[in-house]
């Protein structure tokens, strides 16, 4: 990506209040004043949605106006005056919001142990390496526990070992495949 994109997409998310901490909305497309979906704001998850959006008296029973503008509606709400922008202009906005919510599941810290990582603990001033080989989660789903090799610093050689105790550790791994 280049840099004048980067910099235009970071002000636009500034700009529609989208900080670090909230979700990235979903876009849709919608119809704002004319007959044809021109326009495109986030998808509408307001409080009265539900209410506001329902024709209630269209042919063959009631149907949910999903490109209709209500007073539940978010904004901003951009008219373009043109389908086919209205159409890109939410393909890619939908692809940005993807991406963030990508890159945040990678950055996100794991609540346990993970599969190819290593692992280290304190244990009266030396060091445990746990090499975390594979994750499994008992039959009823309460109880996970991480498989591995286990090496103490005061002992030469590994030992096969198994953990269900994330607490303590510290995850240690560099590029490649944690066996450095
Ligand atoms: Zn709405």
């Amino acid at each position: 990506m280049s840099e004048n994109l980067a910099k235009a997409r970071a002000a636009a998310l500034n700009d529609i209040k989208l900080t670090d901490d909230q979700p990235a909305p979903t876009w849709r497309v919608i119809i704002t004043d004319s007959e044809s979906p021109t326009g495109l704001a986030p998808v509408c998850t307001g409080e009265r949605s539900d209410a506001l959006h329902m024709i209630d008296d269209y042919p063959g029973g009631p149907q949910r106006d999903e490109d209709g503008v209500y007073d539940c509606c978010p904004y901003p709400q951009i008219e373009t005056y043109s389908t086919v922008w209205a159409e890109y202009l939410v393909e890619l906005l939908n692809a940005d919001a993807e991406e963030k919510a990508t890159a945040e599941a990678a950055t996100a810290t794991p609540d346990f142990f993970q599969p190819g990582h290593t692992y280290t603990r304190e244990h009266h001033g030396d060091t445990i390496r746990f090499l975390v080989e594979h994750v499994s989660t008992s039959p009823d789903g309460r109880t996970r526990v991480a498989h591995g090799w286990r090496n103490r610093s005061w002992e030469p050689g590994w030992e096969p070992s198994d953990s269900d105790d994330f607490t303590l550790w510290t995850d240690v791994t560099e590029d490649g495949d944690g066996r450095g």
